[in-house]
């Protein structure tokens, strides 16, 4: 397999470089309060979608560009080398759209995706429950029949940004029986009596997550997507884009890595010797630009399945396990060059120093989020070394 970008894409990397080179720059500094950074992301978004560079993996007819996962893997590298602001429309761009695109009505098409693309409007997922996150199947949020439309009871939890987004997919229990059967998939709008989003508070303060209670809210007859019951089907396509856009989103641990190397070769030891010429140091740092390469490697693998019209297989486990402990170790190691001014308050230091320990306590969640550590290690056990189902 030929790892090098192929004239097309290099042509395309070198067209977005310049692009973000002459309008990252006049953006100035994210604010720190998710609130606060919708509102400058917003406009962001904008000339994205002016530039033709939303959506860019979604098809033309839905306002894409109908560009190769290869490509929008190559955006996203070239956002994070720019320092390009973070991806708010994550779950609207990233796995909302491309369900409606697969399964949704042309109504709720129409009504949807374009907004998507523009960042009028960021959406939330609602999937994980107090007793269904790695056995989703488990959930038991309700949704009853209400005139035309439904009636939805239940508490979710570790809703991302459920604070600004307009609209959640949401799955929700509409029959009795058979576990997987009787889930339905539906679009919440978030602005509306009986949806209570209560923010869960992080170890930085920050709260980007969120417990989102469901009581007698409603969902309009024209916003099930899928079949009445047919839920899970759904659901397994958005987890698919979910685990695509997670292994090709922006884990740019090339960029982390260059930036642990800069820090390495300003800092000197307790000996007032510089840091680089220490042994150990000196090791660790080769040990995980080794990692670092072969989890790029990884990555580039799994775009290329995808590219070819394939879905990632056990790679996209193997990815996952191997990037998370990568960026923890990263991070850890930044800080400790740094020292004992690396662990203070985010808000009271260096915005570049504070960036390690917010990335640190980040990849703890990574390690959870979509789908565990231990769930990939499962799935690992028993689709490539051939062990019994868990
Ligand atoms: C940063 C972050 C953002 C998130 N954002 C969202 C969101 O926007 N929307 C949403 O719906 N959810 C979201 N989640 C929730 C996430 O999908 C769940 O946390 C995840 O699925 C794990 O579920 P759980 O927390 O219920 O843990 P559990 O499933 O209860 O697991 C607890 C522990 O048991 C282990 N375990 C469970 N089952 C097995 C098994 N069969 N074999 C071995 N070990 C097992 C797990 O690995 C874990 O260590 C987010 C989570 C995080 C951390």
């Amino acid at each position: 397999m030929d790892f090098r970008d192929a004239a097309e894409d290099a042509a395309f990397r070198e067209t977005v470089r310049a692009w973000l080179e002459s309008e990252v720059p006049r953006l100035g500094p994210a604010p720190d309060k998710l609130e606060e950074r919708v509102e400058w992301w917003r406009p962001w978004q904008r000339r994205l979608y002016e530039a033709g560079y939303a959506g860019l993996a979604w098809p033309r007819e839905y306002g894409g560009r109908g560009a190769s996962v290869l490509q929008q893997a190559i955006f996203y590298e070239e956002c994070d080398r720019a320092g390009a602001p973070d991806r708010l429309d994550v779950i609207g761009a990233g796995f909302a759209g491309p369900t409606l695109i697969e399964h949704g009505t042309a109504a709720q098409k129409t009504r949807f995706l374009d907004r998507i693309l523009t960042g009028e409007d960021l959406w939330c997922q609602l999937f994980s429950e107090p007793g269904a996150g790695s056995d989703l199947a488990a959930l038991t949020t309700r949704a009853t029949r209400d005139g035309e439309g439904w009636r939805i009871e239940g508490q979710k939890v570790w809703t991302s940004a459920a604070q600004v987004a307009e609209y959640a997919i949401l799955l929700a229990r509409t029959g009795e029986g058979e576990r997987h059967r009787g889930i339905s998939f539906f679009i919440l709008p978030m602005r509306q009596p009986g949806v209570d989003v209560r923010p869960l508070r992080q170890m930085l303060g920050g709260a980007e997550f969120n417990e989102v209670f469901l009581d007698g809210a409603h969902v309009p007859g024209d916003l099930l997507v899928g079949q009445l019951g047919g839920g899970w089907k759904v659901a397994m396509s958005t987890l698919g884009y979910e685990r695509a856009a997670i292994a090709t989103g922006r884990v740019n641990t090339l960029r982390l890595l260059d930036e642990l190397i800069a820090l390495v070769r300003d800092a000197r030891g307790a000996d007032g010797l510089p840091l680089g010429r220490d042994a150990f140091v000196r090791q660790r740092l080769a040990e995980l630009y080794t990692r670092m390469t072969l989890q790029r490697l990884t990555g580039k693998r799994i775009l290329s399945t995808l590219a070819e019209g394939g879905a990632p297989g056990p790679e996209a486990s193997t990815a996952k396990l191997f990037t998370t402990p990568l960026v923890e170790e990263i991070c850890d190691f930044a800080l400790s060059v740094i020292g004992i001014e690396g662990q203070e308050e985010p808000a009271d230091t260096d915005p570049a120093r504070a960036k390690w320990l917010r990335l640190a306590y980040q990849a703890r969640g990574t390690s959870i989020a979509g789908g565990t550590t231990f769930i990939q290690r499962n799935i690992l056990a028993e689709r490539v070394l051939g062990m019994p189902r868990d």
